[in-house]
Parts: structure tokens; sequence; C-alpha cells
């Protein structure tokens, strides 16, 4: 049994407002992406906070690599597990799929501030600069300047 799970659930409800006990949405109160979705620390990395909800809910599932993490209910600040599953880009047609494709220019995301512990946490991480790029909300260029050392110069 993995104690710590349970530790990382309740840091998590923490941050969820129910709006209709187990069969509305959750909305994530805690810190934002400029994209919209949510996100949360656990066992030291920084997730998607709909993912990381998946995984958690899921018993520490492993997420699958390539599938995106759906919302049935169309809310991107949603973290309700069931209003969550997994699914191909291809089958995913709802507002995660929509949000991918408006995310690209990253034109929104201008504004968002990165901190040095941010763009850290960018160079050491193993994640796509695609994931990277929403994960922080900041531009897919701006990921690939940091990780050239291009811009935030040590
Ligand atoms: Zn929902």
């Amino acid at each position: 049994m993995d104690d710590k799970i349970d530790k990382d659930i309740t840091r998590f409800l923490k941050y969820v407002s129910k709006e209709d006990g187990d069969v509305g949405c959750w909305r994530w109160t805690g810190s934002k992406a400029c994209t919209g979705y949510g996100n949360f620390s656990y066992k030291g990395t920084s997730y998607l906070a709909h993912r990381a909800s998946y995984a958690l809910f899921n018993r520490n599932k492993t997420l699958t690599s390539g599938l995106q993490v759906s919302h049935s209910c169309g809310s991107r600040d949603c973290v309700a597990p069931h209003h969550l599953s997994e699914k191909t880009a291809s089958e995913n047609n709802g507002a995660d799929k929509r949000a991918m494709g408006r995310d690209n220019g990253g034109e929104k995301c201008h504004t968002s501030k990165l901190t040095w512990e941010k763009v850290k946490e960018i160079r050491s991480s193993d994640k796509s600069s695609k994931e990277l790029s929403s994960l922080y909300g900041v531009s897919k260029s701006n990921i690939y300047a940091i990780l050239r050392g291009k811009s935030w110069k040590e």
C-alpha cells in the first residue's frame, strides 16, 4: 500500500470546490496556467491538475504517454475523476482538443510569469516541449528558448 498517495489526495482536495457532491464538476481553486488548466505538484513534479486527479484517484495509475486525459463535461478547470477518461488525440473531440488547438499559438500566454524556480524545473524535466508549454503556460518557442539557454541565462 502506498500511504503517501492518501496524503497527496488529501492535499489535492484542499484545492477542489465540489459543485454537486459526487456527480458534478470539481472546480480547481489552486494555481492555474493561462491555458485554464490547474497545476498540482506531487512526487516532486508539477502536473496538470486534471491529469494528477486521474492518476491519483485511479490509485496512482501511470498515465500512458501520448494519451490525453479528456473531460466529459468540457470544463478545463474541472478535476472530477468521474468526468475524466484517457483518450487518444483523435478520440478526444471535446473541450480539451479544442483547447490544444487554440493554445498552440501561445498568444494568450505572453503575460504569464516564469520564475527561476520554474525555469530550473523546465530544464530538468523530461517532458516534451508541448507538455511543458501547457504546464507552465508559456509558448513552445519560449520553452525552446529556455531549453537552449537563449532566454533566462544563468
Ligand atoms: Zn466536470
